[in-house]
This record gives structure tokens, sequence and C-alpha cells, in this order.
């Protein structure tokens, strides 16, 4: 019996000696195929579990097999470092945000080393540095002389909790995408991003996506929400101003019969001019009411309510008086901030007229169908048809009548055809301080001036005053008062700071060219590398990071920084979930598996075959006391297996097929080579189920342990345990390394060739063919596997357990089933 495996003094030598190898360290290499596998870098928040260690461990299983299989591999790590949670430990605990920051970097940094990854640390990051965020302002500054990035006030969306405005984006069902506090509108000027400017490259983008998840796609489909219809106005009845509405259905137009505005909306003061003083007066008190409510209470939790205002509005088709209301569920930043109300067509406006008594009025009716125009309605019909009682219009088909009608407009000169988006202007400023200040002076008489490229960066001071209110940055006058740069003159600094994910939307680039004080990274790196091959991360991000990264890379290319793909992430990964013993992981449960514990526990090689063995990795997965004590017990029969023979392992080629002579030999070498395949073929085909060559490692070592205590000295014997450490580097690379090095290797099993799977092993020597006689069966016989046709049915006539029911009978038909069976149809 071999030693007990002492997998706590092993893995601690191999992850030094990896470190001191340099075996990540990438370098561009014309001879090679390059590979970019990256993991989303992570927020620096302190501790990781194995929840986290799943996302790691799937990008390390890939890296390794892919730097075997002969790729030029490249897999750095960084930090996404600015961000709130930094400037709350500062108020909850005084540690000051840039040392609460890289005490939880050094501490993740160890824990990532101690999982056994393969990341090049030499290209380390961190956001918060000013090394790195210099390149922020710059970018911003870039971003700004195209008319990308602008300053504006507009209703934007305030987290109460958090103190700061909120991106489209981080507005989550209404909530704060980060403490889940229902979000508030607020008018504040503030800086913007032009995203909306590429929508449609945004958009046609995703069609060449195909290695992305369909639902991530569909999600930024629909949230960049590209909408065909018409936009057009209805004059008011007694006033000049005119109330504009975008449809895509205007197909309806006839069934108005009523406009929904926003309380907000501009031609509310006009109206309240036009209509009684109590009219007035309930239209401020309507507004008043909804003042402190947040979007989602007003689109999703509250009833639809509404307020006749006493106005009205003319048709422009019909000429016919539509009432003017005012509603809680237009909003006046979406599309026009008034709405058409088609009761007779539209579930919302159904409901919206049933319940405030306004008329209903059919205007479509189902193609073909034999419904009178005038019959009851109980309920919208909300799918195309036949226009009735539209005028001119009648008779046309829903599509027809959008092009006539929108045309007719247009010929009167009130609207046109037109294209609608539900994606907004990107908002990246912050009220915080722990982020990338930005880059503008205000002067007064200059104006708004971007700060010169030689000042950058502008450095976060150390000393502002964090306290969780107001902007830190306008506190701290030995911050916000500079000199403009164009006249001299005294002038005051920007004090917000860039969202975060501004950061996160050109870190990857970075990685390339970590060290390059003249650019964020050289066109010549980015040819090297870019672009992403591989990507892993959280579904969350679907249109949050993803989509801004896409954005950011476009205009790259516009300015000629990148070239090639115009997407920076050629596939995309998203690992699924792990439980612990069936619940959620958190910290209130008590049910935290932490990396340290585990890794003294278990053993880090356990732990990495464990997180890749129970599901395939886009799977929810459940981290159990039995299931890690099941890989534990793997690592232990790998070496007991493997280590007792590593002195004659060696003189077996590995490369060559052994003689085998037994049944048992040849299905031991054949399960090494299925293992072989399924790396292979798990790695290449980029569906990454490593649970299943896991599996089948399960089953090489399972034979290989009977072969060793039957017939230790046979070839065959002696190749299984030479070829193990080049089938388990990728998932448990410790061990791999520790038996390679004690067959007598000086170099790491990373760096060789994977197992090449052969034809020849993975060939079953025989098959079993079944006869058949008038569909009974009556015999089975082994064949070779490549028999033919007329070989089956000789075979099959001449096997004596067929004499009985063949002979004397008349043979009307046969059968072959290629491989499997053979069929005598006699009489
Ligand atoms: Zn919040
Ligand atoms: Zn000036």
């Amino acid at each position: 019996m071999a030693a007990a495996y002492d997998f706590q003094d092993i893995e601690q030598r191999w992850r030094e000696r990896w470190e001191r190898d340099g075996l990540a360290v990438a370098r561009p290499d014309a001879q090679r195929k390059k590979y970019y596998v990256l993991e989303m870098l992570p927020y620096p928040s302190g501790d990781l579990h194995v929840g986290h260690a799943k996302n790691y461990t799937i990008g390390d299983a890939i890296a390794r097999s892919m730097r075997m299989l002969g790729y030029n591999v490249l897999h750095p790590m960084g930090w996404d470092a600015f961000g709130l949670p930094a400037e709350n430990a500062a108020i909850q605990r005084g540690i000051a945000p840039a040392e609460w920051t890289h005490s939880n970097i050094a501490n993740m940094q160890r824990q990532l080393r101690l999982m056994g990854t393969s990341y090049d640390w030499s290209r380390e990051i961190a956001t918060c540095t000013p090394e790195y965020y210099r390149w922020n302002q710059w970018l911003f500054l870039r971003l700004y002389e195209r008319g990308l990035a602008y300053k504006r006030e507009a209703p934007v969306n305030w987290c109460p909790k958090d103190a700061t405005v909120l991106a489209n984006e981080q507005v989550i069902d209404g909530r704060c995408w980060r403490c889940e506090t229902p979000v508030q509108r607020r008018n504040l000027s503030q800086w913007f991003l032009r995203i909306t400017e590429y929508a449609d490259r945004l958009l046609d983008g995703l069609d060449e996506l195909d290695g992305w998840p369909e639902r991530t796609r569909t999600m930024q489909r629909n949230w960049i929400g590209k909408s065909e219809g018409a936009q057009f106005s209805f004059a008011i009845d007694g006033a000049a101003e005119r109330i504009e509405v975008f449809t895509t259905r205007v197909d309806t137009v006839y069934g108005v019969t009523y406009l929904a505005l926003a309380p907000e909306h501009p031609v509310v003061s006009c109206i309240k001019g036009l209509v009684s003083p109590e009219n007035a007066r309930a239209i401020d008190a309507f507004a008043e009411s909804l003042r402190s409510k947040s979007e989602l209470e007003r689109t999703s939790l509250m009833e639809k309510q509404g307020l006749f205002t006493g106005a009205y509005a003319l048709h422009p088709l019909s000429g016919a008086r539509v009432p003017i209301w005012v509603t809680n569920y237009v909003l006046a930043e979406y599309g026009t901030g008034a709405v058409m109300g088609v009761p007779a067509h539209d579930e919302r406006d159904f409901d919206f007229a049933r319940k405030h008594e306004l008329p209903i009025v059919r205007v479509i009716v189902p193609t073909g169908g034999s419904l009178a125009a005038d019959a009851p309605i109980a309920e919208a019909f909300v799918e195309d048809g036949t226009l009735v009682g539209s005028g001119a219009f009648d008779g046309m088909s829903s599509a027809e009548a959008r092009r006539a009608i929108a045309a007719e407009f247009q010929h009167r000169g009130i609207g046109n055809a037109t294209t609608n988006y539900r994606l907004r202007d990107w908002l990246v400023s912050r009220q915080r301080y722990w982020g990338t200040p930005i880059p503008i002076v205000y002067c007064n008489a200059c104006g708004e001036v971007p700060v010169p490229d030689e000042e950058l960066p502008i450095l976060l001071p150390p000393d502002a005053p964090i306290t969780g209110e107001g902007s830190p940055l306008a506190r701290l006058p030995s911050f916000i008062e500079t000199r403009c740069p164009k006249c001299g003159a005294p002038a005051r600094r920007e004090s917000d700071t860039m969202d975060t994910f501004f950061e996160s939307s050109w870190y990857y680039l970075r990685y390339l060219d970590p060290q390059n004080e003249d650019a964020p990274w050289s066109r010549e790196a980015a040819d090297a590398w870019m672009n992403v091959d591989q990507y892993i991360g959280g579904s969350e991000h679907a249109v949050l990071h993803l989509l801004y990264s896409r954005f950011f890379y476009k205009f790259f290319h516009d300015c000629g920084w990148v070239s090639g793909h115009a997407e920076p992430f050629a596939r995309l990964f998203h690992q699924g979930m792990l439980l612990s013993n069936g619940e959620k992981m958190s910290k209130s449960r008590g049910n935290v598996v932490g990396i340290d514990e585990t890794a003294k526990t278990n053993g880090v090689d356990a732990m990495r075959l464990f997180l890749l063995y129970v599901t395939p990795p886009e799977d929810t997965s459940d981290w159990t006391d039995e299931g890690i004590s099941g890989r534990v017990r793997f690592v232990n029969r790998v070496w007991r297996a493997c280590e007792p023979l590593a002195a004659r392992a060696r003189s077996v080629d590995v490369r060559a097929l052994p003689l085998c002579t037994t049944p048992e030999e040849k299905a031991l070498v054949r399960a090494v080579h299925l293992a072989a395949r399924s790396l292979v073929e798990e790695t290449l085909s980029r569906r990454f189920h490593y649970n299943t060559t896991i599996a089948r490692l399960d089953e090489t070592i399972n034979a290989l342990t009977t072969a060793v205590s039957v017939a230790p000295d046979s070839p065959a014997t002696l190749y299984a345990v030479h070829a193990v450490p080049l089938l388990l580097a990728p998932f448990a690379p410790h061990i791999a390394d520790e038996l390679w090095s004690r067959y007598g290797y000086e170099r790491s099993v990373h760096l060789e060739a994977a197992l090449a799977p052969q034809e020849a092993a993975l060939a079953l020597d025989e098959i079993t063919l079944v006869v058949q006689v008038n569909g009974k069966v009556r015999a089975r016989i082994a064949c070779a596997p490549s028999i033919s046709e007329s070989e089956a049915f000789a075979l099959a006539v001449a096997e004596p357990a067929l004499r009985v029911y063949l002979d004397g009978k008349e043979v009307r038909k046969r059968f072959y089933v290629p491989g499997k069976l053979v069929n005598f149809v006699v009489v």
C-alpha cells in the first residue's frame, strides 16, 4: 500500500513551482494560434467561496486544456476595484477605501493562486490605480471630443440609499441593482455617453454572436428595443401647441378615444391655461401625488390612475374631439411622454377605458373572419387584422394601413414613419468618491473645458470626507478649486466620478498591454490577441457590462485602435450557480463554503474536480459533503493506482499504443482513449462539459485499479499509468504534475501535448450481431465491427443454433441492420 496522498504539501509546492517557472506567462507567438480566455474581472469584496471558484475553475480548465492542445493561451486576471462597497466600509469601519480595496485584492489574489489557477499575473490590473484610471479619463476625453460624452439636465434615476444616480441598465424592475431600493426620479445635470448612436450596430452585431447564449442576445435585443412605427401629432383644441405621440400601431389610429399624458409633460402647463381653475388645481394635485413615486411604483405596482384635464385634442384624421387625460403610467422621459389611447386594441388601454368609462371603438377585425364591426367587445384585440371604421383606409390590412397612414401624416406635414429605441444614453456620473474623477473643468469665461491629456491623471484625493451624504469631492476645496486650462482663470473641477462600468468596458484590452504609458493599449497588442475567444461570467451582466463593452469596442473600432472583429467577445459562457447542500450560499444561512477551508480539508484538486464533475458547468450544481468526499477518494485512488508504478511507467511510450493481449487490457486502453477523446471534444466543441470527461476518468481509474492488482507488469497497465497525468492535468493540475515528475520528467505536464485519442484504441474488438428468424431472436453472434452484409448473412446461416429454424425452410426475405441485426423471414 502506497503512502497516503499528502495533498497539502504537494499542492503548495507545485503552485510555487508554476509561478517560478512562469508557466502561464503569455507572449505573442506567430507559430501558434492564439486563444484568449477570460473570466469577468471580479469585484474585490473580500473573500472567495466555492461558488466563485466554480467560475474560475471552468476558465482554468479551458485555459489548461487549450495550452495542451497547442494554443498560445492568454488567461489574465485583475480587479474591478472602484465602487460603493469600499466607500461604505469607510463609513462603517473607518478604513480608507483604498486600504480596504487593496487588502481585499491581496487576499483574493492569494485565494485565486491557492485554487491552482493558471493566470498570467504579470498582466494583473486594478482599476482603482492611477495607472489604470488615467486611461479612463483619456478615453472619456476621446468620447467627449467626438460628441459621445455630454452633460445635460434630465430626470434621472436616484437611489436614495446609495445617494447616487444610476444608469437605466442599473435599475432592475424599478429597483437599484446594488441595494434593491426603489429608485426615485430627480432632475439633475449629469454626464451621459451617447450609446444610442450605436443602437443599430449593437443590434446588428448580435446576429453574428452565435457563440453567445440565445437568451442573452434576446435580452440585449429587447433592451435596445427597436420598434418601427409612426410619430405624429395631435392639435390641441383652443391652443397652438401640439402633442406628439409615437406608436407601432398607427393602423389603429381611428380607434383613439383619449390621449394619456405624463403629468410632467411640458404641454400640461399650457393645458392648465385652457381649463377651469378647479381642473387646473386638480391637475396640480394629481402631479403632486406622483412626485415622490418611483418609476416602479408608477408603471408596475400602482393601479393605473388618471384624471381628465378638461381639455381636448383633435383627431388628425377624423377631426373628432379626443379627451386629454393625465395618467400615472405614462412617464415623461420614455418616448414622447404622451400615448394615444386605443382601448379596443391594447390591453392596458382597455382596462383604463373600462375603469374610466371611456368609449371603446373597434377599428380592426380579424382578417377573413365574420366578426361584425359593431359586435360587443369583451377584450382588447391586439393582433393585426383588417381595418374597419377607418375612413379611406377601410379594408386595408394592418400592414398596408401602417404604411398608408404614415404617408398621409407625412403628406399633411404632421408626422412620418420612424424608428424608436428603448435604449437611452448611458448615464455615467456618480455623486460618490471611490471612482474615476471626470476630467472636466468649469470656467466662468470658457464654460466646460476638457482637461488636457498632459495633466492626466486627475488624481483621486486621499483625504475626501466620506460620510455617505453628498458628493465627497464637491466638499473638498483642494480638489475642486483649480485653474482653467484654457484661460488660466480660477475654475472648478467636476466633482462627479465615473460609473464603475466605464472601467470594465475596456479592461480586457489593458491586459494586452498593461505597462503601456503612452496609450491604454497598442494597436499591435490588440491585433495580436483580440478578440476574446471565450468569455466566462454571470448572466446578470446581460444588459449591463456586456452591452457597454460592445458599445466601447465599436467606438474603438471607429477610432482605429482595434481592427478585425467588431465584437469584443466571440463566445460567451454563463456558468451555473452553486448551491450549498440544496440552498443558496449566503452568510446569513451560515452555509458558505470557503476556499481556504476546502483547500485545507479536501485539497484543491478534489475541489476543482468536484466543481466540474457534478453537472454541466452551465447548470446549477450543489456542493454536498458526500460529493466532495467522493472526489477526495478519487484523488486518493489515482495516487494509489499510479504512484507505486511511477518508476516503471515511463518505460512504456505514452504516444504509441501498447500491445494488448487480453480483453481487459484492451478495455483499459480503450478507457484511457475515451477520456482523451472526451477532453479534446469537450474543449474544441466549446461545450466544456468536463463532467463527462471526469466521468470517463472515473471509469479509467476503476479499470486501472483492477489492472494494477492483477497485472502490474503488463504494458497496458504501465501505459495507462503513464497516461493518467496527461488526462487529469486540466482538472487536477497538482497531482498530475506530481505524478509526472515522479515518472522522471523534468518538465511540467502542463507543457506537454494532450493525449491524442486514437481510433485503433477506441475501436471495439467485436460486436454482437443479433440473429432473428421471423422476428424472434434465435442467436447472438460475436463478430468484427467491420463485418459486411454478405459476411453477416454467411455467418448467421452457418450458426449451429439456427439449424433447427432454417433447415428445410424457404427464406423469403432477409434484412440486415449494419452492425446490429440479421432477420430471416422463412416459411
Ligand atoms: Zn442602491
Ligand atoms: Zn477659462
